[in-house]
């Protein structure tokens, strides 16, 4: 694919992977994945959409030592919860971080990173991935 192809996809993939969930105005709580009623106010509700910040921090997390095919070039790898500062909570890998230094309440942020690509030159997939806000210096 052109430079210029690659760069486009890039602007679009931004833009769909943003974390996106949405908000209730009556009660003030935030929801992610976006919820088509408020669980707390049902028909009282007003959800409007919500971008997410993408910063929270480590809530449970496990390593991950074998892993299905796609995904095997990556093990071990670190597989977390994380509490987003709105408050809800998603399951994400976390990425730029070694596993013998990630914690129970480790800041990270969300970025953004291939996933997976099927076959030689084929369709490579984008999500969300989170990281340390503070980069991990390791030993000490
Ligand atoms: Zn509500």
């Amino acid at each position: 694919m052109a430079e210029h192809g690659v760069a486009k996809v890039w602007r679009k993939q931004q833009e769909i992977y943003r974390i996106q969930g949405n908000h209730c105005t009556t009660c003030d709580r935030h929801f992610f994945p976006p919820r088509l009623v408020c669980p707390e106010c049902r028909r009282q509700g007003n959800l409007e959409t919500y971008k997410f910040k993408g910063l929270g921090k480590i809530h449970t997390f496990s390593v991950v030592r074998q892993a299905p095919e796609d995904f095997k070039r990556q093990v071990p790898y670190i597989v977390a919860q994380v509490e987003l500062d709105e408050g809800p909570r998603l399951t994400t890998q976390i990425v730029n971080c070694d596993i013998e230094s990630v914690y129970v309440g480790m800041r990270v942020r969300a970025c953004f990173r291939k996933i997976t690509e099927y076959g030689p030159g084929g369709i490579i997939v984008y999500g969300y991935k989170f990281e340390p806000t503070m980069r991990v210096t390791g030993h000490e």
